[in-house]
């Protein structure tokens, strides 16, 4: 499998990617927006693109579409119900769906609902895992619920699915918000040094070359994945006096996310 990670260098700091095959060169492109810059990469790399994939309905996933399919003929998919969100998706999808790119790649969509109700992320079963987590998973945070979305089901889709894949998967999301999240961590939990070594190694990065997080990461400065972290608790309890004595996962989860919408 080959992955392109193409920042839009647009106001939201979107990522769109390629996903090719190496044996045949066919490609898929996960919610594209900047059409030129994917077609361009594309073109570059001698790829195919035959699939489109948004990950969920917001425009600034699914703009692209028609341009893309105009230039490409590509099929869209996406999750079934948002079938009726997303102007002209070919194929819906539901939890466990294999999207096959070329002959050598495979993808299983899991059901992730939360950031919006109809919610792909892809996963490659192979040795090199790889989660492409549109707006339910940032390197270093999560996605909000303000346009569609629930918190709770937000939890359930972290506590069930994404917060239980391996260490070494690598993480793929839909925007480069790394910094900003970094600093939230920090801010949650001042003692996290491996926070800090991040941002210290991060704040300069060029987007066009962004750092690639794995879960072994993200359980480290990912303050929505530390959800017993003394620090992360305590300090919570700042803002939420009524927090209980000893709160439940979910309980820390949600007020993370309160506090975020506004932090
Ligand atoms: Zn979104």
């Amino acid at each position: 499998m080959i992955v392109k990670q193409l920042y839009a260098d647009n106001r939201l700091r979107n990522f769109h990617y390629l996903i090719a095959c190496e044996m045949t060169g066919e490609a898929m492109v996960i919610d594209p927006l900047d059409v030129e810059r994917c077609m361009h990469e594309a073109k570059a790399n001698g790829f195919k693109i035959t699939k489109i994939l948004n990950t969920h309905e917001h425009w600034d996933h699914i703009d692209g579409n028609t341009e893309m399919k105009e230039k490409t003929g590509a099929v869209i998919y996406a999750h079934n119900g948002a079938q009726g969100k997303i102007p002209d998706v070919d194929v819906g999808l539901k939890a466990g769906d294999i999207v096959n790119v070329g002959t050598s790649v495979s993808l299983r969509a899991l059901d992730t609902p939360g950031h919006t109700d109809s919610h792909i992320c892809l996963l490659t079963d192979d040795d090199m895992p790889a989660l492409f987590c549109g707006d339910t998973m940032f390197n270093a945070g999560v996605g909000h619920c303000k346009l569609g979305g629930n918190p709770e089901k937000l939890y359930d889709t972290f506590n069930r699915q994404l917060s239980l894949l391996p260490e070494n998967t690598l993480i793929y999301p839909g925007h480069d918000y790394m910094i900003n999240n970094l600093e939230f961590t920090i801010d949650r939990e001042p003692d996290n040094e491996t926070a800090k070594i991040f941002l210290g190694n991060l704040e300069q990065q060029n987007p066009h070359n962004a750092y690639v997080s794995s879960m072994k990461d993200e359980r480290k400065i990912n303050t929505f994945l530390r959800l017993t972290n003394r620090s992360v608790i305590e300090n919570l309890r700042k803002h939420f006096p009524d927090l209980s004595e000893n709160p439940t996962q979910k309980e820390v989860f949600l007020a993370l996310r309160e506090l975020r919408n506004h932090w």
